[in-house]
C-alpha cells in the first residue's frame, strides 16, 4: 500500500471500507494478548498521524477531531515538539526528579506557576506521569494540609480510574463495577448543584468542618461536555472560603488551551487552590501535574514523589507545547472552536435526533436524543474518516488539535452532520418534541 506524502495537509482518503483488511487481520493477531478491559471504540489501527490527521494501516488518512483524548494539544507529532524531545533523549533522559534536581523541572513549575490565573501569591507544582496521579496527589495534599478527611465530587465526573480518583469519578457505572469499597467519605451532588452541599450535604450527612476539598471540572468532560453558569463556580468558592475548604479544579481535559483560555476556569473568573493538568500540557507525553497555592503546599520532604513523574523528555514536550500555545494556539482555539461551534449549531438545532450544541473552545459537545443516536453517528464518522469519540450518556464530543484551520473544521462539520442526517434519515427520526422508537 503506498503511503500518502504530507499527511499534515492531506485531506481524508478511504481507500478501503473501514476497518480495511490488514487493520482486522493486525487486531485478530493483537487482541489476544492485551487486557480485554481496554475500550478499544473503533477498529482503528493506527500507522503514523501528522497534525490533525491520522493514516492506518491500510493507507487510509482520517480526521482526528479527538487528539488522542483530547491531548495532542498542538497535533500529531508536532515538528517543534518533536525536535526538543529528541534534542533531551541525547541530553538526558531520566534521573528522578523527586531525588534530584534537573533544569526543566524546576522550569516548568516556575512557568506554570506564572501562566495560573491569581497568582500573585505564588503556585508551585507536583509533576506526575498522568492525570489520575494528579487527582491523588491533591487528595493527598488536601487531607495532608486541612486534616480533614471527606471529599465532595460530581456526578458526572472524571477524574481517574485509580481508587482515590476512581471514588471522585462518577461518570459511568462500568467505571466502578467490581472495585468496591472505594474510598470512604467521598460524596457526590449533580454537577452544576451547589445548593444540595449547603442545604441537605452540610444539614444532614457531612459536617462542613470534615471536609478538605471540593473536586470539580470547570468543564465537564468525559460527562457530557457540560459548561456550567459562573455561579456555580462562584457559589462553590463561597462556599470554601465560608468553611476553609479547599477547592480543586480538575483542568486535565479542559486546561492547556482546550478552551480558548489557558485554564478554563478564567473563563468562570474562579480562583481555585489546587489545579490538576495532564492530556494536552505535553502533546501526547505521559505528564500530569498537580499545582497549589503556596501556603497550601505544607507538606514535608517524603510525603509524596514518583519515579518517572517529571520525566526530561516529557517535560521538553511540555515546554515546547507551552511555547506554542502561547505562540498563537490558545487564539486559534478560541477563533476556530467559536466558528467551528457555531457552523454546528447552525445546521444542527432542531434536527432531527438532536437534543443540543455546545461547548467553550475547541471543546465542543453535541448531545442527541437517545445513545443509540450518538452511537450510529460516531460509527458513520468513523467509516467516512472522521474521528470523534462519544461521552456523557448519548453525546458525542470534539476535542481537535489546537492547531486544527478553519478547512479541516469545515470538513469536520460536513461530514460529521451528514452522518447525523443520514442516521436520522436511516431511522426515520422525528423532529424534536415527536416521539419515535430511537429517538
Ligand atoms: N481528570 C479528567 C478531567 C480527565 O478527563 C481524565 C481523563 O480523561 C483524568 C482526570 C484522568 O487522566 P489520565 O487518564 O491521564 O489518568
Amino acid at each position: 500500500m503506498s503511503q500518502v506524502t504530507d499527511l499534515a495537509t492531506h485531506p481524508v482518503l478511504i481507500k478501503t471500507s473501514l476497518p480495511g483488511p490488514l487493520a482486522l487481520a493486525e487486531i485478530e493477531r493483537q487482541k489476544p494478548h492485551m487486557s480485554p478491559s481496554l475500550i478499544h471504540c473503533y477498529p482503528l489501527v493506527v500507522k503514523r498521524a501528522a497534525g490533525c490527521m491520522v493514516e492506518d494501516i491500510d493507507g487510509n488518512v482520517l480526521l482526528d477531531v479527538q487528539a488522542g483524548v483530547a491531548t495532542c494539544s498542538t497535533g500529531h507529532c508536532h515538528p517543534a515538539v518533536a525536535a526538543a524531545m529528541k534534542q533531551q533523549v541525547d541530553t538526558l533522559i531520566h534521573i528522578c526528579g523527586t531525588d534530584f534536581f534537573y533544569p526543566g523541572y524546576g522550569q516548568l513549575c516556575e512557568r506554570l506557576g506564572r501562566l495560573a490565573p491569581h497568582n500573585e501569591k505564588g503556585w508551585q507544582t507536583f509533576l506526575s506521569n498522568s492525570g489520575t496521579e494528579a487527582v491523588e496527589a491533591a487528595i493527598k495534599l488536601s487531607r495532608y494540609h486541612t486534616g480533614r478527611s471527606q471529599l465532595i465530587a460530581f456526578r458526572g465526573g472524571f477524574h481517574g480510574r485509580s481508587l482515590g480518583s476512581l471514588s471522585l469519578t462518577a461518570s459511568k457505572p462500568k467505571y466502578r463495577k467490581g472495585f468496591g469499597p472505594l474510598t470512604p467519605g467521598t460524596h457526590h451532588v449533580d454537577y452544576g448543584d451547589w445548593q444540595t452541599i449547603e442545604q441537605r450535604l452540610f444539614t444532614t450527612t457531612v459536617p462542613a468542618q470534615e471536609v478538605a476539598a471540593i473536586v470539580v471540572e470547570p468543564v465537564q468532560g468525559e460527562g457530557g461536555y457540560i459548561v456550567p453558569p459562573a455561579s456555580f463556580l462562584q457559589n462553590l468558592r463561597r462556599i470554601c472560603d465560608e468553611n476553609g475548604i479547599l477547592l480543586v479544579f480538575d483542568e486535565v481535559q479542559s486546561g492547556m488551551g482546550r478552551t480558548g483560555k489557558m485554564f478554563a476556569c478564567e473563563h468562570f473568573g474562579v480562583r481555585p487552590d489546587i489545579i490538576l493538568l495532564a492530556k494536552g500540557i505535553s502533546s501526547g507525553m505521559p505528564l500530569g501535574a498537580m499545582m497549589a497555592r503556596k501556603e497550601i503546599m505544607t507538606w514535608g520532604g517524603g510525603s509524596h514523589g514518583s519515579t518517572c513523574g517529571g520525566n526530561p523528555v516529557c517535560i521538553a514536550a511540555a515546554l515546547a507545547t507551552l511555547d506554542l500555545l502561547e505562540g498563537g494556539l490558545l487564539q486559534n482555539a478560541a477563533v476556530v472552536g467559536d466558528a467551528f461551534k457555531q457552523m454546528l449549531s447552525e445546521t444542527l438545532t432542531g434536527q432531527p435526533g438532536i437534543h443540543e450544541v455546545r461547548g467553550v473552545g475547541l471543546m465542543i459537545g453535541v448531545e442527541f436524543t437517545s445513545p443509540e443516536i450518538a452511537d450510529a453517528v460516531a460509527n458513520l464518522c468513523y467509516e467516512r474518516g472522521l474521528l470523534v469519540l462519544e461521552c456523557g450518556t448519548k453525546a458525542i464530543r470534539m476535542s481537535p488539535p489546537l492547531i486544527i484551520t478553519r478547512e479541516q473544521a469545515i470538513a469536520a462539520h460536513g461530514i460529521f452532520t451528514q452522518a447525523c442526517k443520514d442516521v436520522a434519515a436511516k431511522h426515520d427520526l422525528p423532529h424534536p418534541g415527536v416521539h419515535s422508537k430511537l429517538a
